[in-house]
């Protein structure tokens, strides 16, 4: 799969609101940690479909006094962070196709596992594909349905995917929302206190436009928002085991957001918490690594009695630097990023918990910046299992190859980062820390919830390790 892209994230709705667009362009602000490649929206006004995309961040692709003007009674919004493949205009979204049945936007979150395969069989069809989006593979399969009516031809296609995904898709009478048939994904219902509905990754993107959380959508659900209110139908007739995106809840997500109805702050505390007790260490400070290990570190230290401190500074203006393109440049937006507060850890033993520990840059870079400011002893403590399988369902993550937990065991990864111990949550830890049943956590080496086997692109890339 070295050319196909994953994409990582956040798509944003709404229906019946005549400040759709600005609406949407607060609302794709607040998802802007999903993505920062790329960012877009689509607004519909008079039954037609408009889009505006650029590159870079929400504040740098659209222009809020534009969007502010806009008139529309429904608009859509999404941000992109494609990791692999071409980082370019042609693939940022919504994507804008006219089919049989009329103009169609569409804003894709996840990853299609079978895209390759139908991208083929589409191309064998005679479809042209103009960038390499699975978002594409979609709208290809509805203008190419045999289907009479728009909505069963949406319904045949939907049903046709695989992989962890959730759509959401404008036309020029509605707003669709779908997610996959295990819930992989995430997509929540919001509504406005005029009844407005919404549709988003996080139910952040609600708070922010002063809407609030309904429900999530079901697994397999295609919700339909239109003038006379909401429907609820399924693509599929079958049910399968949920399985949402554990790593949704360890890092991706906002911890102000909820999914499922969870709290992903109160999640993050606990798995911290249930570090502390299965592998505590005898420190005078826990501190976490910023932002997304705070409410960990935060646990952590509260179930060990030992106090919590702000340690390491985040220079907010550096974006992730997780998936730089390669290691040099990854090493030194790390440094970037993170700074030592000197009187924090200068001369402490010192707890040092990261929500995951993928490659190891991030570790071993704070360990060496928290011993140079004075920091007697460093516990590495990360808040969730070896990461040791990459993903295939849209959270990019790095190759087989590269991953520490897959090609090192404990001892040699603690001597990699330099840490004076280290230990993980356990896979138990993680699933009593998320309650209920139901998880993804294929990353951890729990297995794959998707079939992988009947995709040749994919069994052959887990067998070379890469993706
Ligand atoms: P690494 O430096 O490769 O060990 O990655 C772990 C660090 O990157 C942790 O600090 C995480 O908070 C962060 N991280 C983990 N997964 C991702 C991801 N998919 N995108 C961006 N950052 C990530
Ligand atoms: Fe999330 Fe990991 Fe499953 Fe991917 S493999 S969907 S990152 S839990």
């Amino acid at each position: 799969m070295a050319d196909e892209l994953h994409e990582e994230c956040g798509v944003f709705g709404i229906f019946g609101d005549e400040r759709a667009a600005l609406k949407s362009y607060w609302g794709t602000f607040s998802l802007q940690h999903r993505g920062q490649e790329s960012a877009g929206l689509a607004v519909l006004h008079n039954e037609e479909i408009t889009v505006h995309k650029g590159m870079g961040l929400v504040t740098e692709a659209l222009k809020v006094e534009e969007e502010s003007q806009r008139l529309g009674l429904a608009a859509m919004g999404h941000v992109r962070y494609s990791t692999t493949g071409e980082s370019s205009i042609v693939n940022a979204q919504p994507l804008l196709m006219k089919t049989r049945f009329g103009l169609l936007a569409l804003g894709q979150n996840g990853n299609l596992v079978n895209a390759a395969g139908l991208r083929q069989q589409l191309e064998q069809e005679g479809a042209i594909f103009q960038g390499t989006t699975d978002s594409e593979v979609l709208s290809h399969l509805i203008a190419r349905s045999g289907r009479q009516s728009f909505y069963e031809a949406l319904k045949e296609s939907l049903a046709k995917l695989q992989g962890g995904f959730a759509f959401t898709v404008l036309t020029q009478d509605a707003l669709y929302g779908a997610r996959d048939p295990q819930g992989i994904r995430p997509l929540a219902l919001g509504q406005t206190e005029h009844g407005a509905y919404v549709l988003a990754s996080e139910s952040c993107a609600f708070d922010v436009i002063g809407a609030h959380y309904v429900r999530e959508i079901a697994p397999g659900e295609l919700i339909t928002l239109r003038h006379n209110g909401i429907e609820a139908d399924r693509f599929v007739n079958f049910s399968m085991d949920r399985a949402l995106c554990s790593f949704e809840m360890i890092y991706f997500a906002r911890p102000d957001s909820r999914i499922e109805g969870q709290s992903t702050y109160i999640i993050r505390r606990r798995l911290g918490e249930i570090l502390a007790q299965e592998s505590p260490a005898v420190a005078d400070v826990v501190i976490g690594v910023p932002d997304s290990s705070t409410p960990a570190a935060m646990g952590y230290a509260t179930a060990a009695g030992i106090p919590f401190d702000m340690g390491l500074v985040k220079n907010r203006y550096v974006a992730r630097t997780f998936i730089s393109p390669n290691q040099a440049l990854r090493e030194a937006g790390v440094q970037l990023k993170l700074s030592v507060v000197k009187e924090v850890v200068d001369g402490k033993r010192i707890v040092l918990v990261d929500d995951s520990l993928v490659r190891g840059t991030t570790s071993r870079h704070l360990i060496q910046i928290l011993r140079r400011a004075g920091a007697r002893e460093v516990h590495m403590r990360i808040a969730s299992p070896p990461y040791t399988d990459p993903c295939y369902y849209g959270i990019d993550t790095s190759r087989a190859t590269e991953l520490a937990a897959r090609n090192m065991n404990r001892e040699q990864i603690r001597k990699t980062v330099g840490a004076d111990s280290l230990a993980y949550l356990s896979l138990q830890g993680l699933k009593t820390g998320l309650s209920q049943d139901g998880w993804c956590m294929a990353c951890f080496g729990a297995g794959y919830p998707v079939p992988l086997r009947d995709h040749t692109d994919i069994a052959l890339d887990i067998t070379k390790g890469g993706n």
